[in-house]
């Protein structure tokens, strides 16, 4: 499936820039969960965001308090050498922020902001307008994003009466999802009108239905061309807001829709922020759209496996990998494509060790206490005794050097 053609959109900071849309990669964004007032807690959530891959940072800026600590927070993430560029998410009073705290306005690298909470009746006009003049006169791109759960009401309000005068009226449900992109839509050729530049808008209507996120963006892509920020929003916890996300994305993305990408989980109490990351780009890989981290491919045990040993091991060298990539991403350029099997018995194991570049098939119940090693689908050694999990490591981090290592050098 081609790619839905849309306009290619800079965010920048300092020397770097993350392109939006156009040709450029399904980008990986993410939101800190921290009180932005609070700058060095933000800054240091920005940071393990940024180094777990997200390539955009969305920060709240919902108080004068917080507006005001959002250059602080851009110095400290310079000072760390953290060039992320921030998205200032704005609701209510943007507007106000943006003109009392020129600094904030400056500090972000692009605005987000909801049509649906800049006001009502007229001061929604002016404070729409007042938001895109200083995003013009900062050169910064916006995303206009509905959701929802804060859609224009005065808007929905009215297509439900127009509705009813239809000979054949729509569901409630369609005439929330034409209002939806209606709002998006139409928000955008109000900031163009109003100077914004064509190629600095990104659209997203986010709903927390799959069927309904997939119809939006549908009718979204069919009708404009402006790039589009994809996501669930309130997932939900664990695996419902992985599976949901998933599931709704990977429909998209497959029919080439969606050119960023935010997967909205809610932590578990003492999980990482930065799970949303990892997931976020595990569903791009898994989508073959993008490579950011060595893959693990593990089968699930069965009754042939005897213990937990071979899942130790599997979630061993998974954490390890990603515990790596920060630093082989720039001295073992390629090695985010690599696939590493670690298997239960000998049924699929030497198959499946076979097709990674690196393998180990474990032995199941009734085999021998060995394990064989797969490199690039040849077998190389046999492991036994207590060690085979550090030895198997040794493997996979000489593998990595000779492989990536001269393309490095
Ligand atoms: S590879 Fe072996 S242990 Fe793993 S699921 Fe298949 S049969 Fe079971």
């Amino acid at each position: 499936m081609p790619r839905h053609v849309t306009r290619k959109v800079a965010v920048r900071w300092g020397g770097r820039v993350v392109h939006v849309g156009g040709d450029a990669p399904v980008m990986v964004q993410s939101m800190t969960n921290t009180d932005t007032a609070d700058a060095m807690a933000t800054a240091i959530q920005v940071k393990e965001l940024a180094q777990a891959g997200s390539e955009v940072v969305r920060i709240t800026v919902n108080s004068p308090e917080a507006a005001a600590e959002v250059e602080a927070i851009r110095g400290q993430l310079d000072r760390m050498g953290i060039d992320v560029p921030l998205v200032g998410d704005f609701h209510y009073n943007g507007h106000k922020l943006l003109a009392d705290y020129p600094g904030c306005a400056q500090a972000l690298s692009a605005y987000r902001i909801n049509p649906g909470n800049v006001g009502r009746g007229a001061r929604r006009e002016d404070n729409f307008a007042q938001m895109i003049e200083v995003a013009c006169r900062h050169g910064k791109p916006v995303r206009i994003g509905v959701n929802w759960g804060s859609l224009d009401q005065e808007l929905l309000a009215r297509m439900m009466d127009d509705n009813g005068r239809r000979s054949q009226p729509w569901s409630a449900a369609d005439v929330l999802r034409e209002a939806l992109v209606h709002s998006a839509i139409d928000s955008a050729r109000r900031a163009e009108q109003l100077g914004l530049r064509g190629d600095a808008i990104v659209l997203s209507t986010k709903v927390s239905g799959v069927q309904d996120l997939i119809a939006v963006y549908r009718e979204l892509a069919r009708r404009c061309d402006y790039p589009l920020h994809l996501g669930l929003t309130e997932a939900g916890m664990g695996s419902k807001g992985i599976v949901a996300s998933t599931a709704a994305l990977a429909v998209l993305l497959q029919e080439g829709i969606g050119d960023t990408i935010r997967v909205s989980l809610t932590p578990a109490p003492g999980e990482p922020r930065t799970k949303e990351v990892q997931v976020a780009q595990e569903i791009l890989q898994s989508l073959g759209l993008r490579a950011f981290a060595p893959q693990v491919i593990a089968c699930p045990g069965c009754g042939r496996t005897t213990s937990t040993f071979f899942q130790e091991l599997a979630q061993k060298i998974e954490r390890y990998l990603r515990e790596q990539m920060p630093a082989w991403r720039a001295t073992y350029p390629g090695v985010e494509s690599m696939n590493v099997a670690v298997m239960g018995c000998v049924v699929n194991g030497p198959g499946e060790s076979k097709h990674a570049n690196v393998g180990i098939s474990l032995p199941g119940s009734g085999e021998a206490p060995v394990a064989p090693v797969f490199v690039d689908g040849r077998r190389t050694v046999t492991l036994k005794g207590e060690r085979i999990a550090e030895e198997f490591q040794a493997i996979v981090e000489d593998y990595v050097r000779r492989k990536y290592g001269r393309v490095a050098a």
